[in-house]
């Protein structure tokens, strides 16, 4: 409901021309007009990210941003999540989060909202890594960072389910930010975890053994996403090394659903990916801590950020 009262404002605010000029204009609400595209950033599931020139003044003073969409007109759940992830990104303040600017609604057949966030040059991991050699402690500094966005984002009671490489942003050689909030669920205090119900197919090498088996998402199955991230990272994203290919490599190739079975065969046999070339022994040993078949026994993501500071010194 609030959301229908912010887009009758917006719509509101849109009809009347010199809103502009009024100097209280909110500075979140983006005008469709003066948004010109530059190029497309990337792609997953859900959406679809491009780069724009906001230039209200038209005189190249503009500034860029990143807007994302929806990437198909989906049925009412896939809109309600996307709400959410609006909504989510719009409440987190971190130095490791990629930071929420605005929206830009837009009436066409319906209402289209799109979320305009900070334009990170670098682009994610999966680009950034395999072209910049970085060394392992830059590496680790990396780690270090998602480590301490996860840190406040499970502290603000979000577990995030979709953390990897393609969903980290690179702001400069010394500083990354989480982004992608399109799987990230909200748990009330005393619950441990969320059962995902929507299907559809999902980053499963990335996931958990309970979330294979149960679709049990908690702070842990999060750790154990990560233990994979800090894997992508110390591999550099080179794609012949990633996790899916490594984990065929040990199951043999399979399709569809045995995907899953299999790959929940060979986690239950304690069956890992193994240890990245040039990774300090201390490290993968973080990694198997990660991966550790009970969620109670892995580390929290504030232990990992100290260990990670420790291992850098
Ligand atoms: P999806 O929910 O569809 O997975 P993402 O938010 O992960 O979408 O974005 C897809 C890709 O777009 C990312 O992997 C990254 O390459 C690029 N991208 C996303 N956000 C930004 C940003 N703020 N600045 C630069 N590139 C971005
Ligand atoms: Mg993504």
């Amino acid at each position: 409901r609030t959301i229908l009262r912010e887009l009758t404002e917006i719509q509101i605010k849109n009809i009347s021309s010199d809103c502009e000029a009024l100097p209280d204009r909110d500075p979140s609400i983006f005008l469709k007009r003066h948004l010109k595209k530059i190029r497309d950033l990337g792609e997953g599931h859900f959406g679809k990210v491009m780069l724009y020139v906001y230039d209200p003044a038209n005189d190249g003073t503009g500034e860029y941003v990143a807007l994302k969409t929806l990437k198909q007109e989906g049925g009412n759940h896939l809109h309600d999540s996307w709400m959410k992830e609006i909504e989510i990104l719009k409440s987190l303040y971190h130095n490791n989060i990629v930071k929420y600017k605005g929206c830009c609604s837009e009436l066409g057949e319906s209402w289209v909202v799109q979320l305009i966030m900070e334009y990170l040059p670098l682009g994610s991991l999966r680009e950034y890594l395999p072209k910049h050699r970085l060394g392992v402690a830059q590496s680790l500094l990396f780690a270090q960072q998602i480590c301490q966005g996860m840190d406040y984002l499970h502290s603000k009671r979000y577990i995030h389910r979709d953390l990897a490489a393609r969903n980290v942003l690179v702001e400069n050689e010394g500083v990354v930010k989480i982004g992608d909030f399109g799987l990230t669920k909200y748990i009330p205090e005393g619950e441990i975890y969320y059962r995902v119900r929507e299907d559809g197919d999902s980053p499963v090498f990335w996931y958990a053994i309970e979330c294979l088996k149960e679709s049990k998402f908690s702070f842990s199955s999060d750790v154990w996403s990560f233990g994979v991230t800090l894997y992508e990272i110390l591999t550099l994203c080179d794609h012949r090394q990633s996790p899916p290919m490594k984990y065929v490599e040990m199951m043999g190739m399979v399709q569809g659903q045995m995907t899953v079975m299999k790959l929940i065969n060979l986690l239950e046999k304690h069956r890992r990916l193994p240890c990245p070339r040039d990774c300090p022994h201390e490290v993968y040993m973080l990694m198997e801590q990660c991966w550790d078949f009970t969620p109670v026994h892995r580390p929290t993501f504030r232990s990992l950020a100290e260990c990670l500071e420790d291992v850098r010194r």
